[in-house]
């Protein structure tokens, strides 16, 4: 079994990329990709315990792009080599956007009553915080009484407080990714859009753009929803890749490998099939 879909506390997650390679490598995982938001440093941190337990750690990133009027998560799988200094300097302009979105956010939940200070989130929530962390937060202090309910209240795009933050386009981090010798994967397309006909036109010309798998099983999907883009996948010539979206604590029912009550399980032929591209 392998997780290609998985979060430090680099980015939004709770565990540190040792503590997740030690946990990837109790639980007998063949192989775990680092997915973190904008940053390969969970990835960097987490490399030499992963090569001393002999842990096969794959380097990826997760990229929140803009796809016509729509959010959408694009993920980079870079297999063969490092992505190199000029992937590395671009993801730096998203970093600073998360920065400054999250300035404006807090600033927002103040106005609705929910004070966190920019201090808070910055000594609680890592190095590069998202709304998990501030969710967390909020949680904490009872503003809420569960990380869903903050998002469903405040955090989520429909939510009273969501701020919208600047994205590059879907093209132009597709482009990157490929540029930088990445393998281009759509991650949780249930999120995109659960209209059939829509999410098909939109994959089609996706991978007429240079889209090359699809994320069929992920911890959100159901059994139908697998069926469903797997078939697409076929259908459209595209790899797949699956994984948890583990987040640990910050995503509490979600584990590592098997996603929410054992609705993961990605076998090795995934990875290989992968490479094969
Ligand atoms: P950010 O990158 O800071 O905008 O936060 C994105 C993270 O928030 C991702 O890990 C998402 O899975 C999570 N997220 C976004 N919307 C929701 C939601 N409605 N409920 C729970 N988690 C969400
Ligand atoms: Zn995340
Ligand atoms: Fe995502
Ligand atoms: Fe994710």
């Amino acid at each position: 079994m392998i997780d290609l879909h998985a979060h430090t506390s680099e980015s939004d997650g709770s565990f540190s990329p040792s503590d997740l390679v030690a946990l990837a490598h109790s639980i007998r995982l063949e192989a775990l990709a680092i997915t973190d938001h904008d940053t390969f440093a969970g990835f960097d941190l987490a490399k030499p315990l992963a090569d001393q337990l002999g842990l096969e750690l794959l380097c990826g990133i997760e990229v929140s792009t803009k796809y016509e009027d729509k959010s959408v998560h694009l993920m980079g799988y870079f297999l063969r080599s490092d992505p190199g200094e000029e992937f590395r300097n671009w993801i730096t302009k998203l970093q600073n956007s998360r920065h400054e979105r999250n300035r404006l956010l807090l600033d927002t939940l103040k106005a609705h009553g929910v004070e966190i200070s920019a201090e808070e989130l910055a000594q609680r929530g890592g190095p590069l915080p998202g709304r998990p962390q501030m969710a967390m937060l909020m949680m904490e202090r009872g503003y809420v009484q569960s990380i869903q309910q903050a998002f469903d209240d405040y955090l989520d795009e429909s939510a009273s407080c969501y701020i919208q933050r600047e994205e590059p386009s879907f093209a132009e981090t597709l482009e990157k990714i490929r540029d930088a010798g990445g393998v281009a994967s759509l991650p949780h397309p249930c999120r995109v859009t659960r209209d059939a006909k829509e999410i098909t036109d939109m994959v089609t010309t996706m991978r007429d753009m240079g889209l090359a798998a699809i994320e069929t099983c992920h911890s959100e999907h159901s059994v139908d929803d697998v069926l469903i883009y797997t078939e697409l996948a076929r259908h459209l010539g595209l790899a797949v890749t699956g994984g948890s979206d583990f987040h640990g604590a910050r995503k509490p029912a979600i584990e590592l490998g098997t996603g929410r009550n054992k609705n993961v399980c990605i076998p090795y032929s995934v990875l290989e099939q992968l490479r094969s591209i």
